[in-house]
């Protein structure tokens, strides 16, 4: 445990030098933004972005394997403003739906398998 100045910052949040290590690390080996790749482009990722956010639950912020993705800097902004704004995601998959079971559009569209013929 270091003893850092408390400026009420980032740090308290867990963005320690660990992170900023972990997520150099990271973008090497991940190097792609996910959300650009689903929709087949190819865009360098920049920033690493808590899937489920971790609210200071150092479980989840150090839950590389399962709660880390890599995205742009776009992706980053718009997705979590999205999600934070509307309680879901925008994303959206190769068909153009919205991946988010949230997502207003996924509330509306009739199970797989189920609905009525026309
Ligand atoms: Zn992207």
């Amino acid at each position: 445990m270091g003893r850092y100045e408390n400026r009420g910052s980032a740090r308290e949040r867990g963005y320690t030098r660990r992170w900023d290590k972990a997520r150099a690390t990271y973008l090497r080996s991940h190097p792609l933004c996910r959300m650009c790749e689903g929709q087949g482009l190819t865009v360098a990722a920049t920033v690493v972005d808590h899937i489920i956010p971790h609210k200071g639950d150092q479980k989840l912020f150090w839950d590389i394997e399962g709660n880390w993705q890599p995205l742009c800097k776009f992706h980053h902004d718009s997705a979590k403003q999205a999600e934070e704004g509307r309680g879901y995601s925008g994303e959206v998959g190769l068909d153009g739906w919205p991946l988010d079971q949230k997502h207003p559009a996924n509330r509306i569209r009739p199970p797989p398998g189920g609905g009525s013929k026309v």
